[in-house]
């Protein structure tokens, strides 16, 4: 494998060419089967068509999402899969056309991989809702590699204030996070459902906008729980305990489908409570009283390029700091069992 790495470099300093790195390969983390763990693979690289940049990457976060590929909770996953949408790395090589991203161009690659740009949600500013979209490791190989590839219009420049490890969590879990809070309007006090990697990264981002933020963990979870105060919530607690105030707006981070019910008793009238994951266990049957008074209900879909662009520009002014544990690209098993397992705290971030 080192002996294919030097090959891609040699060539690269060559200028690239398609035609000469017929042949190479990288190592990937590479899912087959649900209930089976990712397998280390040697697998070949794909070469960039018009618009696709090859990227290095240098690190790639660990997200709830993939562990709903890798559960079967998220059906339709191109297989065999590279899993992994949250990608820091370097351009190394350029298909035909591409502008944006010249080699050497440090990009994140997020979730949103391709829209079509043609039907009404993308040409509303509503991508992240477009029925041909196709997601980064999910219908596209994603980051659990040595190298992805990606179109370059859905890649993102990274703020140089952040290492690639530090950078890879704001892709997902900021994104992500960041139009859960949006939506959440001006609400003042706000609840956090699941205190995991979208969750230490939005709070800091709903402090520096002067709300209070109520953190709400797994029952008896101290550590997150002090976690959570040591970032600014006004309050901690498990998801069995209310919180000490009514609440303007909840978002729910957890995949846990009995929190949408508990929210809504936890938010005053107008409030809304944002669903941010992509699966939860089923919601229970509730009174409707529980959602009179203008409640609202809703989810979060994706992203588009916009939030990610907004959200990477305001990021640094907070600033925002991720806290990552590290685990070599080999370990993606263990990293996801430690993320289903409750057992870390910020994100996991592979790095190759
Ligand atoms: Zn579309
Ligand atoms: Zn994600």
């Amino acid at each position: 494998m080192l002996v294919h790495r030097g090959r891609y470099r040699n060539i690269l300093k060559r200028g690239g060419l398609n035609t000469e790195r017929s042949g190479l390969e990288m190592r990937a983390m590479v899912f087959t089967e649900v209930g089976k763990a990712l397998r280390e693979t040697v697998v070949p690289m794909a070469k960039p068509g018009p618009g696709q940049v090859v990227v290095r990457v240098r690190a790639c976060a660990v997200c709830r999402t993939d562990l709903h590929v890798v559960d079967g909770d998220l059906k339709q996953p191109k297989l065999p899969l590279i899993p992994g949408h949250e990608i820091v790395g370097e351009v190394v090589e350029c298909g035909e056309g591409t502008e944006q991203h010249p080699p050497g161009t440090r990009v994140g690659i997020p979730w949103l991989g391709w829209t079509c740009g043609k039907c009404g949600f993308c040409q509303s500013g509503r991508e992240n809702l477009c029925d041909q979209a196709r997601f980064t490791g999910y219908t596209l190989d994603g980051g659990y590699a040595e190298y992805a590839l990606a179109d370059e219009r859905y890649c993102f420049r990274i703020p140089d204030t952040y290492s690639d490890a530090e950078a890879a969590p704001l892709l997902c879990a900021g994104l992500i996070g960041y139009r859960s809070l949006m939506k959440t309007g001006e609400a003042r006090r706000l609840g956090i459902y699941g205190f995991g990697a979208a969750a230490h990264v939005i709070i800091q981002v709903a402090r520096h906008q002067q709300r209070e933020v109520y953190a709400f963990t797994r029952a008896g979870d101290d550590a997150a729980q002090g976690f959570a105060r040591r970032l600014g919530a006004v309050w901690a607690g498990g998801s069995d305990q209310a919180p000490p105030e009514p609440l303007d707006a909840a978002i729910i981070f957890a995949p846990v489908g009995a929190l949408v019910t508990r929210a809504l008793r936890d938010v005053v009238k107008g409030g809304v409570v944002v669903c941010a994951g992509i699966h939860m266990s089923e919601v229970p049957a509730f009174s409707y009283e529980l959602l009179w008074g203008e409640r609202t209900i809703c989810s979060v879909a994706n992203l588009t390029r916009r939030d990610g662009e907004e959200f990477l520009a305001l990021a640094p002014k907070i600033p925002v700091r991720t806290t990552v544990q590290e685990f070599p690209l080999a370990l993606a098993n263990e990293a996801l069992r430690r993320l289903r397992e409750g057992e870390l705290q910020g994100a996991a971030v592979l790095v190759p």
